[in-house]
């Protein structure tokens, strides 16, 4: 049966919305202890979303063994999947070995959209003409003094028709510096709609930002020896592994089914340290997909070739990333994440990202060349095993060695060996 909410749920206190979490959902003091919010964190969520009830506490890891540009780095990553920091952390080890990643981003332009229908080939003029351009930049500047200070702000309109639907669309394009930007594209969008309704003699539909970001892509790239990729090879020569490395993207270029599974893989990595830093996951894999799909047909987000004796891989994608602004400067966690990499700007945040989704590719597609990667998952998979089936403290690694010794990962091997850890008969089953 569902339970029902309290009567009057969004009216009530946030503590007797709090307590409907924690004592009618959370079903017992194992749960509570494993998934109940502190009162700092509970107060925060109550003021960062509508009808709080509690925090979700999803595990936060650190990638190690990053060389970005020069410096060391360790990586924070806020993610529910297994292999996810150990791929990371083992794909950094191998491309420092090689000399690390190089990193450059571009600018922190975004675009912002007012939807016009009902304007006629005159109005369209007025817009586009440089009064209409002069009395628009007045109207979006006004809410900017702060941004242009940081050396943000205004950076131009374009006004374009749209065949099918007939809007036209006014775009305002500003220099959010180093905010993700969707508020202050947003805001600059709703300040120039009375100024182009009046301009257009037309009526606005909508004005939002886009979370297209082609003005905003961060690359990486390194160059790996096959020196230093022979030790990881796992069997193979370094020269077959890079070749089938190169061939495993190739694939993905081919096959958009597999395109899809890449891109994932790339993200795996992206969206963790965007959940990490609080950044809005959602708008850096629609920019991500979208950037990946611009040719017509979903492709890849990395490349790679094997030349003479070195294995080159590279990535470029829109990274619309803030260090400042929404929840990133709100949440403790998220600045304390931002410190372990050494509070970046918003482009060295994207950077940094970049080089983490070629490091995650990277391991994915040298693990699946070179044997697979179920060996791997299968023992992280063990522990979670073993904690469903009541393992505690140090039990679910224990458990989880046993199931390896057997090499099955089931619910019944998981409550098997947690009964033979109990009985004391582990070692001599
Ligand atoms: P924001 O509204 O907090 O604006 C950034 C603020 O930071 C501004 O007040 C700015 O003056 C200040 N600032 C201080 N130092 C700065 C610096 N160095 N560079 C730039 N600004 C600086 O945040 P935002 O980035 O405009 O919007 C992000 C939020 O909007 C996120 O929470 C996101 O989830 C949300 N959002 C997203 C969408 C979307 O993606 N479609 C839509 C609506 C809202």
């Amino acid at each position: 049966m569902t339970p029902e909410l309290p009567p009057g749920f969004r009216k009530l206190p946030s503590a007797e919305r709090r307590a409907f979490w924690e004592g009618t959902l959370l079903a017992d003091d194992d749960e509570r202890e494993a998934a109940a919010a502190g009162d700092g964190a509970f107060t925060l969520a109550d003021l960062m979303v509508e009808n709080a009830v509690g925090v979700l506490p999803l595990p936060l890891g650190v990638a190690t063994g990053f060389l970005i540009d020069g410096s060391e780095m360790a990586v924070p990553l806020a993610v529910e999947e297994p292999s996810v920091v150990a791929a990371a952390s083992h794909a950094a080890r191998i491309v420092a070995a090689g000399g690390g990643f190089s990193t450059e981003a571009d600018g922190s332009v975004m675009e912002g959209y007012v939807y016009l229908e009902g304007v006629d080939a005159a109005g369209e003029a007025r817009l586009s003409g440089p009064e209409g351009r002069a009395e628009l930049e007045a109207a979006v500047r006004k809410g900017q003094a702060s941004l242009e200070k940081r050396g943000g702000g205004y950076r131009g309109l374009e006004v374009g028709r749209l065949p099918a639907t007939g809007l036209v669309a006014l775009s305002i394009s500003i220099d959010v510096r180093d905010a993700m930007g969707a508020n202050l594209l947003n805001t600059a969008a709703e300040a120039a709609r009375p100024v182009a309704e009046r301009l257009s003699g037309g009526r606005a539909l909508m004005c939002i930002l886009s979370n297209d970001s082609p003005r905003r892509l961060a690359r990486a790239r390194f160059a790996l020896p096959f020196a230093a990729l022979g030790p990881f090879a796992r069997g193979l020569s370094a020269a077959e592994a890079a070749r089938r490395v190169a061939l495993a993207c190739d694939l993905a270029d081919e096959d958009p089914r597999r395109a899809v599974t890449h891109n994932k893989g790339v993200m795996n990595g992206i969206a963790s340290l965007a959940q990490a830093t609080m950044n809005d996951t959602r708008a850096v894999e629609a920019a991500a997909h979208a950037w990946a799909s611009r040719s017509g047909r979903l492709r890849p987000l990395t490349a790679y070739r094997a030349e003479g004796e070195v294995l080159h891989g590279s990535i470029e994608l829109p990274l619309a990333l803030g260090t400042v602004g929404g929840s990133v400067d709100l949440h403790p966690a998220a600045r304390a994440a931002l410190r372990l990499l050494g509070n970046p700007d918003s482009r060295g945040l994207a950077r940094i990202a970049a080089a983490l989704g070629l490091a995650q590719n990277f391991a994915a597609l040298l693990a699946l060349v070179s044997g697979g990667i179920q060996g791997g998952h299968m023992r992280l998979h063990a522990t979670r095993l073993a904690y469903k089936a009541g393992a505690r403290g140090d039990e679910p690694r224990q458990a989880a060695e046993l199931m390896a010794a057997d090499g099955e990962w089931t619910a019944a091997a998981a409550a098997k060996a947690l009964a033979a850890l109990r009985a004391g008969n582990g070692g001599d089953r």
